[in-house]
């Protein structure tokens, strides 16, 4: 795909020791147009501190002809939906994607989880609800896609739950659901490939494979509808 807005550096403290430089380069070599960077946020074990995203506003944002957005992959820390990053911090970046992570959220009932997700929503540049297909944190997929259509977010479909490696147990049941309730209620997605480092940046062969499956409406995929993607993130090189 040419435009991924899930992807990790380094600064995420596992699985890569890939740099945005690399990233962007990789991104050139695939043809994409947009990449964009959210590293894991503060309290995941390993991850970069609140410096690193305060710098972030200050990079270049054009990098081997890629157009580049910074922001962060949040962890909710409660049902309250609070995150680990302040707002005020959150302000100065691109986007921002939720995401419950073990053991950082404990699990919960799918009322639970589905809260923590909808309280979540209302940080700033809040824009991606990440990976909310993960079988250890079920969610009840009408009220999070009616709290995702009050809220402008963007329901993600995450590439690599979907691949036969992945570790979300069975996400595509899930996601066939949550599919469904977008497409009931004109709520886009915005395909990930969750990739750490070069190695998957702009993979979206299992989520299309999904789409093809369900019949999703080609309209409601933000990654092929540039004009739709900057109604949700508000940054002048999506002008
Ligand atoms: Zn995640
Ligand atoms: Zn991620």
């Amino acid at each position: 795909m040419t435009i991924d807005l899930h992807t990790h550096t380094i600064a995420s403290g596992h699985g890569t020791a890939d740099t945005i430089t690399d990233l962007a380069r990789e991104a050139a070599a695939c043809q994409m147009s947009l990449l964009g960077i959210c590293d894991h946020a503060p309290a995941m074990a390993g991850a970069a501190s609140v410096s690193y995203f305060r710098s972030l506003p200050r990079c270049s944002r054009k990098r081997f002809g890629v157009s580049l957005l910074f922001g962060a992959e949040l962890n909710i820390l409660t049902e309250a939906g609070d995150v680990d990053l302040e707002d005020s911090v959150l302000e100065q970046l691109d986007y921002a994607v939720i995401s419950l992570h073990s053991p950082l959220f404990r699990r919960q009932s799918a009322a639970g989880n589905t809260n923590a997700f909808i309280h979540a929503m209302r940080h700033p540049n809040v824009t991606i609800i990440g990976h909310p297909d993960d079988d250890r944190f079920p969610v009840i997929p009408d009220d999070l896609i009616t709290a995702a259509r009050k809220f402008h977010v963007l329901v993600e479909l995450n590439n690599s739950s979907l691949s036969p490696d992945g570790y979300r147990g069975d996400a595509a049941k899930t996601d066939r659901l949550l599919l469904q309730c977008c497409r009931d209620h004109q709520v886009p997605i915005l395909i990930g490939s969750d990739s750490h480092g070069c190695s998957h940046i702009g993979d979206d062969r299992y989520a299309r494979e999904l789409i093809f499956q369900t019949g999703f409406p080609p309209e409601l995929i933000a990654n092929d509808n540039p004009k739709l993607l900057a109604s949700y993130i508000r940054s002048e090189i999506l002008l």
